[in-house]
């Protein structure tokens, strides 16, 4: 069976040509996967997030105001993207995708959103292009289900899971590991489970070494029932955003490295983008499909 691999049009929402977020990367993304004959048989069309599961993770006025198209302009301001009805609707499918990916990584062992990975986005608002956190919202929609009792963030973005972290600060069911560039947003970080801050610079071979110090030990002493990934392209030498300095091969062992050390043990890993940024959106959404084709490569 091929990986499953979750995608909807409405990832792609309608904002100015010339906004500093990378739009287009999404149906890019959507384009380079099936070019490559990465899903033979389609992409797995999620359903939009409800608000009754957007309230598990973030607070129910806060999910009424998005969903309304009411937010308050400072939070729109912090946010970065125009609140408009597209807009909204990427953010619940973009939610939707990433609790579809975790449940089929629970039937089949592995599966991937093409969007997800808004870890900036905290109970009582969004943040840092992030509206909804797709992950946190996913975890606690398994957990309500009981479909499983513990969870782990491998959040490898660039930036700091600050959202993630202050969602599930205090629960000791869910563990954060935010490995991310110590320089770059938020400046303002909140305490994950466990938090790398780099040096800015740094490259393929001590990120990778950062990395495998601290993952195998912490998968084998926690064992748990579901791992998230998100795979920001974030800490690739040429990302706008970013303040390291990986290589495409470098950003692939990484996603090689979570993904077969969730493999190894029989973790169940759902795999979300996250952040990628720049002006050539190509070369962005190429980047992003390293992780489809890492996460393909451990598949039949
Ligand atoms: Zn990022």
């Amino acid at each position: 069976m091929p990986l499953p691999i979750v995608h909807h049009p409405a990832f792609t929402a309608e904002i100015p040509a010339d906004h500093r977020f990378p739009m287009g990367k999404y149906r890019r993304l959507a384009e380079i996967l099936s070019a490559e004959g990465l899903v033979p048989g389609g992409f797995v069309t999620p359903e939009p997030a409800t608000a009754d599961d957007l309230a598990l993770a973030h607070d129910r006025a806060y999910v009424d105001a998005v969903l309304g198209l009411t937010v308050p302009k400072p939070i729109e301001r912090e946010i970065g993207l125009p609140m408009n009805e597209t807009v909204v609707r990427r953010a619940a499918a973009a939610t939707g995708g990433t609790i579809l990916a975790a449940r089929l990584a629970l039937e089949t062992g592995l599966a991937c959103n093409t969007a997800g990975g808004s870890h900036h986005a905290r109970s009582d608002q969004g943040a840092g292009f992030c509206t909804f956190n797709d992950v946190a919202v996913a975890i606690r929609v398994l957990l309500a289900e009981r479909r499983i009792a513990t969870a782990l963030v491998v959040d490898c973005d660039v930036h700091q899971g600050d959202g993630t972290a202050e969602i599930f600060d205090g629960e000791a069911n869910v563990t954060t590991l935010s490995l991310h560039a110590e320089r770059n947003y938020p400046v303002r970080k909140r305490r994950s489970s466990i938090d790398i801050g780099l040096p800015d610079g740094l490259g393929d071979a001590d990120y990778l070494a950062a990395l495998s110090g601290v993952l195998p030990g912490l998968i084998d002493r926690l064992t748990p029932d579901i791992i998230f990934y998100n795979a920001g392209v974030d800490p690739h030498r040429d990302d706008r955003l970013g303040r390291l300095s990986l290589s495409d091969a470098g950003l692939l062992s990484r996603d090689r490295m979570v993904i077969g050390a969730a493999r190894d043990r029989g973790i169940p890993l759902a795999g979300v983008i996250g952040g990628g940024y720049g002006a050539d959106i190509d070369a962005i959404a190429v980047r992003h499909a390293l992780l489809h084709k890492a996460a393909a490569g451990f598949v039949d």
